[in-house]
């Protein structure tokens, strides 16, 4: 309880671009699915220097902008070869509280 409290002011005082949970967590997730055709991915967080449209499940299709920070998903898959896609952090916290069984 002291913990989630904690945590909402953390958050009512952060700043534009906190993150939420750890750059760890972030990675750990799960969110992209590992299927047979892909290989060697590899995750980092970034802050983009353009923008990208949001890989994430959450709706309407958003984009990241400039300066702001997201999951890099890089990946070889079949037959398309070198990828490169971005989630961005408040589709990453709503999964992250489902996976920890917040809101
Ligand atoms: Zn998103």
């Amino acid at each position: 309880m002291v913990n989630a409290l904690r945590e909402m002011l953390a958050r009512k005082t952060s700043g534009v671009g906190e993150m939420k949970y750890t750059e760890e967590q972030y990675i750990n997730a799960g969110y992209f699915e590992v299927d047979d055709v892909t290989s060697n991915q590899n995750y980092k967080i970034v802050k983009v220097r353009k923008w990208h449209h949001c890989v994430g499940l959450e709706t309407p299709e958003h984009i990241i902008e400039i300066g702001e920070q997201a999951l890099r998903e890089t990946a070889i898959v079949e037959d398309a070869g070198f990828q490169t896609c971005y989630v961005c952090l408040p589709c990453l916290d709503k999964w992250l509280n489902e996976i920890n069984g917040e809101d």
